[in-house]
């Protein structure tokens, strides 16, 4: 139980002594699994840490180039750090590549080629995705090039139909995309060893096809990544895990050379490739970054839990439940309430370092087809490493809620939401006793 001085402090923030309580109750039934984040993090670190010794990372590396930035020893270098974190032959990881559907959107155009087929093995991609492979024509689609696309669904159970997936697999078939997160769909989030029994499942079909893994929100969360269980290329966004709430811009691929290759091609020009591209004053805040990513992680990580294990007590569906094994750093609780829903974002939003006197309201984003409600309030817009809840205003009434720079920031943005909820008589308070 918390301190006098502590529950006196929340009290100055705005949260009653019934909520402090209840929340502390909560958290004592967690030690165990914060071990275990805890050590997930010790291990993580390491890798970080062995990555920038092993390739000499040093002050000159946070210099900034401007122009056509050419021989970037800090973009050079830190490219060379990803590839050793993630034990790969090679890394792309850039200012100029804007967002993780930018990544994405790279990887694919740049590894496929007229003709050929990419195939999703774990039913409908990301929302962004549709555009990119022209699910839902788009300018510039894989559509438009000619790469078909070809999509095989999780079972009802959530496994992988391999006998849909052997089907599928034709000589075509140039490239696989494996998303990690559920993303904003209701499927289990893959852990590494399914996605390597997966890609495992595909070499043994036709080695040559190239297996890409969506990777955001996924890094650092397990000890190991796709790309040691076999994907030739992995993918992700910087002002997600990886960028550890510095980095402001930026996107990566880390995979196989060739891959990356092909890439840096597309990214700049052919014939340039790697040797462009200036960093911008970029650096120091990419490598710190990644340096910090573990940890950060693991505080998303205990607040995703304990946003589970709270919400789970008071009766509300949370995925996953407060038991299970964490893939990603995503949480979704369903509140069957609208109201309900929106005080829970209010109370995420008041609890920002940065806007926290703004009310989030629904809005018709484009692209959806209702209302949309987001809580952020964060130093880098659009960050979902950072405290961040958001989520359609229609039945079920489900927010996606993940981030939170640190362990006990991303704990007061929970208290808060309960607070809200609590104050308009939102829960059932009996539970709370
Ligand atoms: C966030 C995300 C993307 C797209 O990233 P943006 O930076 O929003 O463009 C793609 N796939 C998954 C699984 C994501 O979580």
């Amino acid at each position: 139980m918390r301190s006098e001085r502590m529950q006196k402090q929340y009290e100055a923030m705005g949260i009653c002594k019934e909520v402090c309580v209840f929340a502390d109750r909560i958290e004592e039934t967690l030690s165990e699994r914060f071990v275990a984040l805890e050590e997930t993090a010790e291990y993580n670190q390491m890798k970080t840490l062995a990555a920038m010794q092993k390739n000499r990372v040093s002050a000159e590396c946070f210099q900034s180039t401007s122009g056509y930035g050419y021989n970037d020893l800090g973009r050079d270098t830190l490219e060379a750090v990803y590839a050793d974190c993630f034990k790969t032959e090679d890394a792309l990881v850039r200012p100029q590549i804007t967002c993780g559907t930018h990544a994405l959107a790279l990887a694919l155009l740049s590894n496929l080629r007229p003709g050929d087929e990419l195939l999703s093995p774990v039913g409908k991609p990301y929302d962004t995705l549709e555009e990119v492979i022209g699910i839902r024509p788009s300018k510039g689609s894989l559509a438009e090039y000619r790469i078909s696309y070809r999509q095989v669904d999780l079972l009802a159970d959530g496994g992988f139909d391999y006998e849909a997936i052997r089907r599928a697999i034709h000589e075509k078939t140039k490239m696989v995309t494996i998303q990690r997160s559920k993303g904003y769909a209701a499927r289990p989030t893959l852990s590494v060893a399914r996605i390597g029994e997966l890609i495992s499942f595909i070499k043994s079909i036709r080695p040559n096809i190239l297996c890409m893994v969506d990777n955001c929100y996924g890094e650092f969360v397990e000890e190991m990544e796709p790309s040691e269980v076999g994907a030739d290329l992995i993918v992700g966004s910087l002002i997600k895990n990886p960028g550890g709430g510095l980095a402001s811009i930026g996107g990566y691929l880390a995979g196989k050379k060739e891959c990356i290759e092909n890439a840096a091609y597309r990214l700049t020009s052919p014939g340039l490739g790697k040797e462009v591209g200036a960093s911008l004053n970029m650096m120091q805040s990419f490598y710190q970054g990644l340096f910090l990513a573990p940890s950060v992680v693991c505080g998303a990580l205990k607040g995703a839990i304990f946003a589970a294990s709270l919400y789970e007590a008071l009766g509300f569906d949370v995925l996953p439940d407060s038991r299970e094994s964490r893939h990603d750093i995503i949480q979704s609780i369903t509140f069957h309430h609208p109201d309900a829903m929106q005080a829970f974002c209010r109370g995420i939003q008041a609890a920002a370092p940065v806007d926290s006197y703004v009310t989030p309201e629904p809005w018709a984003m484009p692209g959806y087809d209702s209302d949309v409600i987001m809580a952020a309030g964060a130093f880098v817009q659009g960050s979902s490493i950072e405290l961040s809840a958001d989520g359609p205003l229609k039945p079920p009434y489900t927010v996606f809620f993940q981030g939170g720079l640190t362990w006990h920031h991303a704990r007061f943005g929970i208290l808060m939401s309960l607070q809200k909820l609590y104050e308009q008589n939102l829960v059932n308070k009996n539970r709370m006793c």
